[in-house]
C-alpha cells in the first residue's frame, strides 16, 4: 500500500511541475508563508518590448520564456519591465526603483552596448553576433535582483 502511495505522490508532483511550467508565470504563487524576513522576493519579472508594447520575455524560476527582439547592427531596442515584489507591482520611477541590464558573466563582449534610463533600457547592436545579458532590479542604487541570463542577437 505504502509503495503505491509514494508512486502516485511522485506522479502527482511530476504533473504539477509540468503544469506549473506551461502556465503563465503571472499566476504562479510561490508563497510558502514561513519566510517573512525583510528580504523581499521578486515574484514577476517581465521584459517589455516598448515598440511593440508587449511582453517579449519573462522569468520563470531559473529560466526565461520568450526572447528578445533581434537588434539590427547599429540600431537599438528599447525595453521596459513589469516587476512584482511579493506579489505587488513595483513602480519603476528610475530613482527609488530602476531597471538595469548588463552582460552576463563570461558573455561575449563587443556585441551590444547599453543605455540605462531608469524606467527603461536600450540595448544597442554594436556588431553582428550573439551574447548573453542579465536584467537587474535596482533598489536605491543597489542591485537587489538579477535575472537568469538571456540571449540577445545582433544581425
Ligand atoms: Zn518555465
Amino acid at each position: 500500500m505504502k509503495k503505491y502511495f509514494w508512486i502516485s505522490a511522485l506522479v502527482l508532483v511530476g504533473l504539477l511541475t509540468m503544469v506549473g511550467c506551461e502556465e503563465e508565470a503571472q499566476t504562479a504563487d510561490d508563497h510558502y508563508g514561513q519566510d517573512h524576513s525583510h528580504h523581499e522576493v521578486i515574484t514577476i519579472f517581465e521584459v517589455i518590448d516598448r515598440r511593440a508594447e508587449e511582453v517579449t520575455a519573462y522569468v520563470h524560476g531559473d529560466h526565461w520564456h520568450g526572447n528578445l527582439p533581434e537588434i539590427p547592427e547599429g540600431e537599438n531596442i528599447s525595453l521596459g519591465a513589469y516587476i512584482e515584489e511579493d506579489d505587488e507591482e513595483v513602480l519603476l520611477d528610475g530613482d527609488h526603483h530602476a531597471l538595469g541590464v548588463t552582460l552576463a558573466d563570461g558573455a561575449e563582449e563587443g556585441i551590444v552596448n547599453f543605455d540605462l534610463h531608469g524606467d527603461h533600457v536600450h540595448i544597442i547592436g554594436e556588431q553582428e553576433g550573439e551574447t548573453m545579458v542579465v536584467f537587474q532590479f535596482i533598489h536605491d542604487g543597489d542591485v537587489e535582483y538579477v535575472t537568469p541570463p538571456l540571449e540577445v542577437k545582433v544581425k
